[in-house]
């Protein structure tokens, strides 16, 4: 690979070279410069990976300000220069992610760091190797351990897409279960932390329904929470954050229509109303064409609120 030295150019200025040997460490820009193709284009190329980089960032900090991800749990993209390599921050809550320092790319292949020198990371990184694996279509994975959305893990009522902003989760949203997988000598703490825990999960994202869906956008995990799939880190996001809110929307209508069961008699309709498979269909299709308006609201909480450190959002 040439050295940044060897691009120090006149069009583009100091500040853009000093981030570029910042972001570089993460492979900003290094196709185009492996390549020895043009500095517009490595240049073009380092801007839409720095961007996607802090995208990354107030994706932290935003799934904790919604309250999907607390000090656990852990968002991650697929490196846009590169499919066979992700990126997701070091081993530290997601609040606290404040620079690309703080973000480890790790191979698909496998789920190790590209960088032999890198800091601990999450032990659950398996989870999103083993989706990018199986699914070429999935730039972003996010895995929570939402409080709303653990009831529906081990109670046996399913989560059902309660109203249209929710319509992504489709008919059926499928439970993993890890305890099948398990062998006598293993410490059963629920992670998903082989390769082979990893990919059972990940299947369990196919469906065979004849939905028209080619695969699920959530999957719950019994006793543990749920990942989240996108096309995108706000696609992503927005499923997750929606996926916590619908949850606690259809608890709500469980207590109420209990409630309503037990102080009157001879109520006609017995089961609570949900999205149809149309319903979900078409409130899919409006949801992704809306997720920047969400984005937009929770990007500008996370960066007015001192909570949240992104060194690397503005010069
Ligand atoms: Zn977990």
């Amino acid at each position: 690979m040439r050295g940044l030295d060897a691009w120090k150019p006149t069009d583009v200025d100091s500040w853009t070279l000093a981030k570029w040997a910042s972001f570089s460490s993460l492979g900003c820009g290094g196709k185009h410069l492996e390549a020895a193709l043009s500095l517009h284009q490595a240049s073009s190329s380092f801007q839409q990976c720095e961007a996607a980089l802090q995208t990354l960032i107030t994706a932290n900090h935003i799934l904790h300000h919604q309250k999907v991800l607390d000090a656990y749990g852990h968002v991650s993209f697929r490196h846009p220069d590169n499919p066979e390599v992700f990126v997701m921050s070091g081993d530290r809550a997601p609040a606290l992610v404040a620079s690309s320092a703080d973000l480890i790319e790790y191979r698909v292949v496998d789920s190790s760091p590209v960088d032999p020198n890198a800091r601990k990371g999450y032990q659950e990184r398996f989870i999103h190797s083993e989706i990018y694996k199986q699914f070429s279509d999935v730039n972003s994975v996010i895995h929570s351990h939402s409080e709303a959305v653990l009831p529906f893990t081990m109670s046996g009522v399913a989560m059902q897409p309660a109203f249209h902003i929710a319509g992504f989760l489709g008919t059926e949203v499928p439970l993993y279960d890890i305890t099948d997988l398990y062998q006598p000598e293993d410490q059963q703490d629920m992670l998903v932390n082989t390769p082979k825990f990893g990919a059972s999960l990940a299947a369990t994202f196919s469906t065979s329904q004849p939905s028209g869906r080619d695969s699920h956008s959530v999957v719950l995990m019994a006793n543990h929470g749920f990942t989240a799939v996108g096309t995108s880190i706000k696609q992503a996001v927005y499923r997750a954050v929606y996926t916590h809110i619908n949850a606690g929307i259809q608890s709500n209508a469980i207590i109420l229509r209990n409630a309503q069961l037990s102080l009157q008699s001879g109520v006609s309709e017995t089961k609570i109303r949900y999205l149809n498979e149309k319903q979900t269909m078409g409130s899919q299709k409006m949801n992704d064409a809306s997720q920047d308006r969400p984005w937009g609201l929770w990007a500008r909480e996370v960066e007015v609120s001192p909570m949240y450190v992104n060194r690397d959002a503005s010069r």
